[in-house]
Formats: structure tokens, sequence, C-alpha cells
């Protein structure tokens, strides 16, 4: 035999695509040659334009798992695609390094009862070299989970919202809300564990819902001014009693005075005869019934003043323990009217808030009544239940005591029952700047409505903004008060700290817990000491406040507004909302600091299920890669569906479609480097254009490149409005359907031969080949940067040194309007139409698609007749039919002798008659098909000619029969000769069996 190839050659690809090692060698490679660095610095110097970016930092507590990478993915797509098209991006890392997770670990890794326990045993000092030691671990696995992911974020470059000169510049900030009166101090009613003694945010609660026994109590308070005259309550808390300030009623519902004995109540009217059951009074009259709103203002006799001074004074208030209205309040339940204690429920202090009653919250740091709750003081809060039951009952007010199971949140780490009560805290009064804050969000592109209309509704809503955390490990608040005068000042840089100091210790102080704690100001006002606030700052604070703090002020010009963001779509309260709030109090302009935020879903697994650790169905992105590729990975998170939908990741799914995209174009590059390199193709010299010059390019080839031309337009549309999955889906027509499927086929033929008259024809296809697998291979780049690399380096590189290093420093392809040919597409698009009928109809008669025809009659309108007969030779060559007839009208035909087939306007007819020589033909080609196919078991490459191929145990008509068509054969089988023979006759070569039709044949190559 002898080898196609020349002795010093090797294939530059395997055989085999193997995502896995191509991806470690890409790896090795973008290491070693500093590609990042490299591809940075280039557009630093030589750029379009200048694009921000801020990283949405992920909390250094927890792996990052398939979730985290969807929103990776897209970001880095985001930076390939925007690189290529010559912007510099800053695309540098973040880190959120602080908060109560990273807190929680440590207290887990130092085994600790509850916070205040572990501190006062190891100390603050010690805490926070913790905490520090957790987020460094966390660290490492996030870089190489990157790393394997692929992602081409500047790692060196990374912030951490840590470290002191992000802290000094996050206050910058706070002082400019300080400076316009939006950061101030104010209550907040917080769901609190007694036991962890911490407050829990919303998510927490959600977390640890319980059935627990509480006591029920149905109690009456009177109306002022009457002897016999009640309303009637329900309650589980009876602790609250002591902060009630108001009772509500529905305005808009029936309330009934009813008698009962000597007394009147008053209690929604739908509830009078289940209250009554549940009460056991079985006599009582109805007197009259009124609407809610007749009851507003009324003055009820709140009954522990006696015991409670500050509620005896409060009582002066003209709207303290009256009857208010509130929506709320349901009377399809208990009473259908509430006692509100604002100090100890979230709609309770909204509804004082609305009133602007005085705030009355007489609790301590444990969850215990301080002296302003009178003889209710030092004890724990939900200890005094029965206290309160008691005094109800010394007064006669009560009227039934039981207790109740119900669902109750209590504290996931401790399962303590969770009290709300309102706490001191620091604001942004983000409400005084809500018309700034909506106009600057009504600038953002969103791409999609659903994601937009959440955040702009969200945003509206203008919640003041809770940003002081009673913890450890935090970005402290900068905010002194006098011991003696109570003035305020808040203190935004470590220089003016240390200046303005009576004690601090040491200049070299970090910016945390405990050392900023020992920093005492001297009182502008009245010379005293002042302490700092000991809270710290909301995480969310922290990350929002990136923009200006991860920069440089110089850069901060250059780069904000960035110009692209993208997280998932719960960051709509989290980031998306921290970073525009803050970029507004800080410029007081109605401006974001983004020009773009794409939100995108949430990652479930398979079965639709959120992952979580309990399920045990979290896909770790470290784990994930050592197994499967990151190329096919990340195709599939753009592929499967919208960025704004939830995505089933499926692993059985990332083995189908995906795979088989990228190694269908993995091998189309193999069959076009094996045929290109074979003639000698050179893409400095063999261009479209030399190939036009030479008449060589055919019409498939111009189609191709008509299509190449719409899918750089439509892929590079998708991408741009983040329609990431149809823009991959178009990638992925384009390789598995028009180029393997449809062009290949067309071309194949041309490759076959070696004949030197025919070597432009070849040089042209790879040309067009050349321009069309290169395109592809940059815009593949963004999505599979391993894969489009790899084959940039083994083929493009090679054939062309004078390329640039690396594939993302090529520029993104424009469509070429020479190219384009939409007429030549719209017969192209009747052509292929047409073939699948006229397989449909060999496939009814039997006819297999190797078999010649004589005839085939085409019934269509005019258009289509016009555009098969432009392409005729095609269409005869790929239907393997020998000539075309066509007609507007089906024929009268013998059935027995035509085959049929139709598909909307179109019809087939094929002649079923062979003869002889047709016969010959399709004998040939389905004997060629089996040498074809032994070849590829042999291990020949598909461009070696060997020396001969025998064929035996053939009969002597099949003979007779082939014997026309063994030149033909030669060529299609790469062969110098070709033998027939009856019997197996000794050759120096074995013998392979294959089967044709139902006979035993036996071939020889060799
Ligand atoms: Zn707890
Ligand atoms: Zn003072």
């Amino acid at each position: 035999m002898t080898a196609k190839f020349k002795a010093d050659s090797r294939p530059l690809l395997t055989q085999k695509y193997s995502p896995l090692e191509l991806e470690h060698e890409v790896r090795s490679f973008w290491e070693k040659n500093r590609i990042l660095k490299k591809l940075e610095e280039t557009r630093e110097k030589n750029n379009v334009g200048m694009l921000g970016y801020v990283e949405g930092p992920p909390t250094l507590n927890g792996i990052q798992h398939v979730g985290h990478a969807r929103g990776r993915v897209i970001k880095d797509f985001r930076f390939r695609l925007k690189t290529m098209q010559n912007f510099y991006v800053a695309f540098w890392a973040g880190w959120d390094t602080q908060g109560l997770p990273v807190e929680l670990e440590v207290e887990k890794t130092l085994g600790a009862k509850n916070k205040k326990e572990l501190i006062a045993r190891v100390g603050e000092e010690r805490f926070v070299e913790e905490c520090k030691k957790s987020i460094m671990k966390y660290h490492r696995l996030w870089v190489e989970a990157d790393t394997m992911l692929g992602l081409f974020i500047d790692q060196d470059k990374a912030y951490y919202t840590h470290q002191d000169r992000y802290i000094e510049r996050e206050w910058q900030y706070l002082k400019r809300a300080w400076d316009q009166n939006l950061l101030g101090e104010g209550y907040y009613v917080v769901a609190y564990c007694p036991h962890c003694q911490t407050s829990l945010s919303n998510a927490e609660v959600g977390l640890g819902y319980k059935e627990v026994e509480d006591p029920s109590i149905h109690f009456k308070f009177r109306l002022s001014g009457t002897e016999n005259e009640y309303f009637v309550i329900w309650t589980t808390m009876p602790f609250t009693l002591v902060t009630d300030m108001i009772i509500g009623v529905n305005p808009k519902e029936e309330y009934a005075r009813v008698k009962v004995g000597d007394e009147v109540w008053i209690l929604a009217r739908a509830r009078v005869e289940p209250i009554m059951e549940e009460l056991e009074i079985e006599k009582y009259d109805v007197l009259k019934v009124m609407k809610g709103k007749e009851l507003v203002g009324t003055k009820y006799e709140y009954p522990f003043k006696d015991l409670i001074p500050k509620q005896q004074e409060l009582d002066e208030h003209p709207q303290i323990h009256t009857v208010v209205d509130e929506n709320f309040v349901d009377v399809s339940t208990a009473t259908g009217i509430v006692h509100l204690s604002p100090a100890n429920g979230e709609d309770d202090f909204s509804a004082s808030q609305k009133r602007n009653l005085p705030m009355y919250a007489p609790f301590d740091e444990q969850a215990n009544f301080t002296e302003e709750a009178g003889k209710f003081a030092g004890f724990f809060v939900r200890k005094t239940d029965s206290m309160v039951v008691d005094e109800l009952r010394n007064r006669g007010l009560l009227l039934k005591l039981k207790t109740v199971k119900h669902e109750y949140p209590t504290c996931w780490r401790s399962h303590h029952k969770l009290v709300w009560m309102a706490r001191r805290e620091y604001f942004m009064w983000t409400g005084k700047i809500n018309d700034k804050v909506m106009e600057a969000s009504q600038k953002v592109k969103y791409f999609f409505d659903s994601p937009k209309n959440r955040f702009l509704a969200f945003l509206k809503e203008g919640k003041r903004w809770c940003i002081s955390r009673d913890r450890v490990w935090g970005s402290p608040l900068p905010i002194w008060v006098c011991e003696k005068c109570g003035e305020k000042t808040l203190v935004a840089s470590k220089q003016e700290l240390i200046e303005k100091a009576l004690e601090h210790p040491g200049k070299d102080f970090e910016l945390h817990k405990p050392w900023i704690d020992r920093v005492i100001l001297k009182c502008e006002k009245c010379g005293g000491r002042m302490q700092r606030e000991h809270f710290v700052l909301d995480v969310w604070h922290n990350s929002g406040a990136s923009p200006y703090a991860r920069f440089t002020d110089e850069e901060f010009s250059k780069f904000v507004p960035v110009n692209f963001l993208t997280e998932a779509v719960d960051q709509t309260r989290g980031w998306a909302n921290s970073l525009l709030l803050e970029h507004v109090i800080f410029t007081g302009k109605p401006e974001a600091p983004y020009e773009e935020f794409l939100f995108q879903g949430f990652v479930l697994d398979a079965k639709g299920r959120k992952m979580s650790k309990s399920l045990g169905n979290v896909l770790e992105i470290n784990k994930l890669l050592k197994e499967r590729s990151a190329d096919i990975s990340r195709f599939y998170f753009l592929w499967k569906c919208s960025p704004i939908d939830s995505m089933n990741f499926d692993l059985q799914e990332l083995k189908g479609r995906p795979y088989q995209v990228l190694s269908t174009l993995y091998h189309l590059h193999n069959f076009f480097l094996q045929n290109a390199e074979y003639d000698n193709f050179n893409p400095k010299k063999h261009t479209l254009k030399w190939a036009t010059n030479r008449k060589a390019l055919n019409t498939p080839d111009l189609w191709l490149l008509s299509k190449l031309q719409n899918l750089v337009k439509d892929f590079t549309e998708k991408a741009e409005a983040c329609e990431f999955n149809f823009a991959l889906s178009k990638l992925e027509d384009f390789v598995v359907n028009i180029l393997s499927r449809e062009y290949v086929p067309m071309i194949r033929k041309d490759l076959w031969s070696d004949d030197p008259e025919t070597l432009n024809r070849r040089l042209a296809v790879y040309a067009t080949l050349w321009r069309t697998l290169k395109t592809l291979v940059l815009l593949f780049n963004p999505a599979t940067p391993f894969l489009s690399e790899a084959l940039y380096q083994k083929i493009y590189k090679k054939l062309d040194d004078s390329l640039p290093e690396t594939v993302n420093l090529e520029s993104w392809p424009t469509p070429d309007k020479e190219l384009e040919d939409a007429a030549l597409e719209e017969e192209f698009e009747v052509l292929l139409q047409t073939l699948p009928i006229v397989y449909s109809a060999r496939q009814d008669a039997q006819l297999k698609r190797r078999w010649p025809l004589a005839k085939a009659i085409v019934v269509a309108p005019k258009k289509a007749q016009e555009a098969l007969k432009k392409l005729e030779t095609l269409f005869l060559e790929l239907a393997n039919i020998k000539t075309a007839e066509y007609a507007d009208e089906p024929p009268e035909v013998d059935h027995k002798r035509w085959a049929k087939a139709s598909e909307g306007e179109l019809q087939i007819l094929l002649d079923k008659t062979r003869g002889d020589a047709l016969e010959g033909e399709g004998l040939m080609r389905d004997l060629a098909r089996r040498v074809q196919a032994l070849r590829k078991e042999l291990g020949f490459s598909p461009t070696d000619i060997v020396e001969a191929v025998h064929v035996a145990e053939l009969d002597s008509s099949d003979i007779a029969l082939l014997k026309p068509y063994i030149g033909e054969m030669e060529g299609l089988v790469r062969a110098k000769t070709v033998h027939v023979h009856g019997e197996r006759v000794k050759v120096d070569a074995d013998w392979h069996e294959s089967k044709l039709d139902k006979k035993k044949v036996y071939v020889a190559v060799l």
C-alpha cells in the first residue's frame, strides 16, 4: 500500500474527539503562554472602546455548583464575544468575603454553642483570623473551578470586600448618604433567636417552621367610658400584651354588638356563632350590626397601666389604645379584632409607623424586658406569657385559656421559637430618593420583560434599607457616638480616624472588629469620648459598593457605568438593587452603574427539583469537570433554554446533542485537514479569490458561503440580545445539517479523485471549507473556547503561521455582502426539499439510494421546476437518477412501474425498471460501500490509495454486470486496481467476510 501522507507528516488531529485531553492541553497552552494577559495587553493598547465590568462577587463560603457556573459561563461568553469585537473589557474577578455564612462556618469548625459563648472563649481576634482562613480555603476551590470551566476572568485583579482599601472606598458611599441625610437610626422588627442571640434573615426564618405548642387565650378589653362593653380578642402570644398599643378592625367588614349576660361584646359578625360555641355560651343576642369603620377611634382601657408606668404615660397619646382600621385584619378567623404590638410584629409595626406613633420597645440584647416594662422587667419575653394570663384572670378579663399546636417559625440552628421584636438599627432612607432610583432603573436594558417588571416593581416599593448587622466579621459602620451628649459623627477614612482619635490601637490597625472598636474619638461638640456604634454593614452594601470600591478613581471614571452584568433572578432584591441604590446616593444623579443587566433563571436538577444538600443533588463544578467536558457543559448551559428560564440540568443530555454538535465540528475538521494536506492546500495562496478567478467555485460552495453570511449575522444578533439558546441552535443547525449532512455529500465526489487536472476544483473546495470552518471556530469560541483554541492551534495556525497567537486575538466575523446570494439560497431550498421526497419514494419501493435509476418525474409549481432545472446536475447526482422530467400536473402512469411520494406541492415519480447497466452500477456501489467500510476498519486513512482490492465468491452473472464499472469502482474505493473473482484465489492479504443482500462475499485489501 502507498500512504497518501508524506513520510514525515503525522495526523495533527486524533481520529477521535477526546474533549478532556484536548481541554487539558489547551489549559496548559493558555497558562504557559500567558494568553489571557497577552489578550488584555493587546486590547488595552488597541481597541474600539473600553467596557467596564464589575464582578457580582460570589460569597467565599461553599463550592461552585452548576447554578453558579451557568452565570459564569454567560459572563465569559460575553467577555470573549466583546473582546473579539475588539473591545477592552475589565473582566476582573471579585469576592464577597464577609457575612453570616462565613461566621456560621467558623462557629461550626470551632464547635461553638452560640456566637456569644464562642467569642467569650476564643476572643474576636482569633474569630476574625478563622474567618479569613475559611474564605481562603473556598477561594482556592473557586479559582480551580473557574480554571476548569475556562473562564477568562482576571483573577490577579480580583477585589475582596474585606480588604481595608475596599472598605475605605465603601465608606465613601456612606459618607455621601450621611451628608444628604439619607442615613440614620430607626427601629426595625426582626425575627430574633433568643438562644443564638442573633436576628435571622427572612430566608433563614423560612428554614425552620415546626409544629409547636403555645397558649391560646381569648380575652376582653373594656371600652373606655363604659361599664360593661368589651372588645373580644384572641392571641397565642400573651406576652405581646405588654407592648400593646392599638387594636385593629377591618373597616369594610361587619361587626356585631352582642349581649352576653350583663355585658355587651363586640366582635366580627361572622365570628359570633363560632366564638360563642368556642366559649361555650349558649344564650346571647346580637343587638346591632355595624361596619368596622364605625369603631375606628374608640378608646379602650389598657388593663396593665398600673403595672407598667410607661404604658400609663403612652395612654395620654390621642391614638394610643384606640381602634384603628387595617385592611389586613381577617374576619374569617379568631374574633376579627386584633391587638397590635408595634414592637413585636411586622404588620403591627407598619400600622404604627403609618400613624407616627412613638416607639415602645422595652427589650435588651437578650430579648429580656427592660425597666420600661414595669412589673415584667428582667424576664425573658416569652417567659411572661403565664404572668400576663394571670393578670388578665385577676382582672376578670380572661375568657378562655387552652393550648394549641401550630406551625411556627423556629431557629433553624437551635430550634428555639423565634420572637419578633423591634430593634434599633441604621437605615438608608431610600424612599426619599425613589424618584431618582426609578428614573435610573428605566434607562437600563434588561433584555427580557418579565425580570424587568419584577425588578421595577420591587424598586417602586422604595422600602427603607436596613444596613446594620449585629455581627463580628464585617465592614464596620463608621459612625461614632458621644457618650456624654449623644452627638454622632461619620468618619470615612482611616487617616482621618487616626488624626481625630483620642485613643487608637496603633497606626496599622485593621478596619475590622475588634481593632476598630478601640478607636475612641473626641466629641467636637462637648469634648467627650465617642465610641463606635457596634454594628457591621449588610453584605449587600459591601457588594453594592463595588463600582467605586473595586476601582481607582481613574478606573471608576473610565469604566462606570459598566456595560453588562448578569446574575440570577433573585438578585433583583439583592445585588442589582444595592448597586443601583448606592450609585444614585453616591452620584446624586438618576443614573444606574450598569447599562445592561441580564437576570438568569435558576439551575435545577434533571427532575426539576431545587438542588440542595439535603436532597444530595448538588452538582459541584470541581467534581463534575473531572469527568465531563467543560466545552460540552458550557455549550449545554447556553443551548438548552433561554437564560431567563429555570434550567433542568441533566447529565444524560450532555452526552446527546451537545456532544454530537461539537464532535461533528471536530470531525469536519478532520475531514478537511486530511484532504487539504494531501493536495498541499495553502490557505495564503488558495483563497476564495484565487478560486473565483479560476472559476473553480461551484454552486454548492456559493450556496454554503451565502448561508455562512446569514449565520454570522443571525448568531451575532442573537448573542447580543442574550438569546443564547437561539444563537447556539443556529450554530447547531449549520454544523450538523447544512455543512455535514447537506454540503459535504455535494462535494465529496470532487475530493475523491487525485487527478491533477481537477486539482483546482479540489483547492476551491478547501478554500470554501477553510473560510467556513474557520468562521465557525470563531463563532464557537465564546461558547466552547477549548475546542476552538485546539482547532485553531492544530489546523489554522499550523497551515498559516501569520495568524495571531490565539483564537481569542482574532476579530469577530462580519457578514461579507459579496458572498450573499439570496436567489441561490432559495433554489437550494427547493433542492433540499425535493431530495427527501425522492428518498421516501425509493424507500417505499425498496430501491436503495446507491442504485442508480433511469428517470424521475418532478411534479411541481413552475418556480420550483426552474430552481431544480438550474441545479439539475447536482439534483440528479444526489438523487442518483439519470434523467429528470418536469410536469405541472401529475401524469397518467402505470402504478406498477412507477414509485411515488409527495410533500406539499411537490410530487416525485420514480421509474422502478432497472436494466443490466443500472443493476451493474448499483451492485458496484453496494460493493464499493463494503470495501470503504473495510478500509476504515483496517485503519486506512480516507486519503490513502491501496494497491489492489479483490472481491470473491460472486456469481458469474454478477461478475458480468460489474465488469463495465470496475474503473469507476477503483476510483470510489481508492485502489490502483480492483479484481472480481468467482472463488477465493490466493492473495497476499486476508479475506474478510461481508454480506451483500443475502449472499456472502469476500473482500481483501492490499
Ligand atoms: Zn437559634
Ligand atoms: Zn459630646
